[in-house]
């Protein structure tokens, strides 16, 4: 149970990837500042974040059950906490897709909404009442630059971060009336199970209703150039941990942090045109017309931030 002073967080989806390492290192917090409410939907997949949270399970980390998807799950959930007292909710949990639109059922598409959105609306709305009462609160959303920016092939999952971000940037101008904040976080490309579902979901996958040019688009140009963003703009799920600390732990949290700031451009890219036909264009232009530049600039940055070549640039002291 938390400790007077502490506060308590919970947290979403903590069974892998990001939502683990946030639990971790907030459990860990050296002046053990955060009582971690760590939930997950299947409390057999605990052992990775078990072994990761060490000696703090127990003592600043419990688990409970959550569906983010079920509102008996969220209420049960919510009602075994002691006086429904939550500090802060990190809305973690999240699905992707990938695929030609015409490849995907609508019970595909509902499905990702249902987590992507239904699950982070559920959640706020069961935690928000007390969060008035008490005046006070923080509601922390996983989101993606793909919830600023739309990409290729990403379409579903794109549309439902930018109906997360739709919500709560409506929702948050309410809630600072209450003294609640809202902060979404925005990673661009991490090395989590997130990256290993995708792979795995399109080789398992046929696509009877593609056809043959879209899915040579989709196989060849799309899912290569996706492959080497995400090895040399990937970032790891500790340092998403880091930056939802940092935006925790500032006096005004801000709304919005982009952790990637090689993905800054991109939305800029998008608010320099009022027409939208900058981004779209440029970003079809660089997929399709200019895939070997594309390559190249990939390789350089890869260099760039190699580390053998920062250590070299940067002065060990
Ligand atoms: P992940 O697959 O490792 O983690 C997602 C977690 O959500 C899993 O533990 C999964 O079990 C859980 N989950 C799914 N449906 C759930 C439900 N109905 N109820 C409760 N939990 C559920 O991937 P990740 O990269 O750690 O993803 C975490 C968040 O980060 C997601 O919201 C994702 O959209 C976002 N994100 C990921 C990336 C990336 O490249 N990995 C980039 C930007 C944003």
């Amino acid at each position: 149970m938390a400790t007077p002073g502490q506060k308590v967080v919970l947290i979403t989806g903590c069974s892998s990837g990001i939502g683990l390492w946030i639990a971790v290192l907030l459990a860990k917090d050296e002046q053990q500042r955060y009582y971690v409410i760590a939930t997950m939907r299947n409390l057999q997949k605990k052992e990775r974040l078990l072994e990761a949270v060490g000696e703090a399970y127990g003592k600043t980390l419990s688990l409970l059950t959550l569906d983010v998807c079920s509102d008996q799950s969220v209420s049960e959930c919510i009602k075994s906490i002691k006086d429904r007292h939550i500090d802060i909710l990190i809305n973690n949990a999240g699905v992707g897709l990938v695929s030609p639109v015409e490849c995907v059922s609508m019970e595909e598409v509902r499905s990702v909404f249902e987590t992507n959105v239904f699950g982070v609306i559920r959640m706020i709305k069961a935690v928000v009442p007390d969060m008035k009462k008490r005046r006070a609160g923080h509601i922390i959303v996983i989101s993606s630059t793909m919830g600023l920016q739309g990409v290729v092939f990403n379409d579903v999952y794109a549309a439902s971060k930018f109906a997360v971000e739709g919500f709560c940037e409506s929702l948050a101008v309410q809630l600072l009336k209450f003294n609640i904040r809202v902060s979404m976080i925005e990673p661009g490309p991490v090395h989590t199970d997130f990256e290993v579902k995708m792979i795995e979901q399109v080789s398992q996958k046929d696509y009877p209703e593609c056809d043959a040019e879209t899915l040579h688009y989709f196989k060849n140009v799309y899912l290569p150039a996706s492959v080497d963003v995400f090895q040399t703009l990937g970032q790891t799920p500790q340092q998403i941990a880091m930056s939802t600390k940092q935006v925790m732990e500032t006096q005004r949290p801000r709304f919005r942090s982009l952790t990637n700031p090689l993905y800054t451009p991109l939305v800029a890219l998008k608010m320099a045109d009022e027409s939208g036909d900058l981004s779209v264009r440029s970003l079809h232009h660089l997929l399709f017309n200019l895939g070997g530049v594309m390559k190249f600039s990939m390789n350089m940055l890869k260099c760039l931030t190699c580390v053998c070549l920062r250590s070299r640039t940067v002065a060990p002291d």
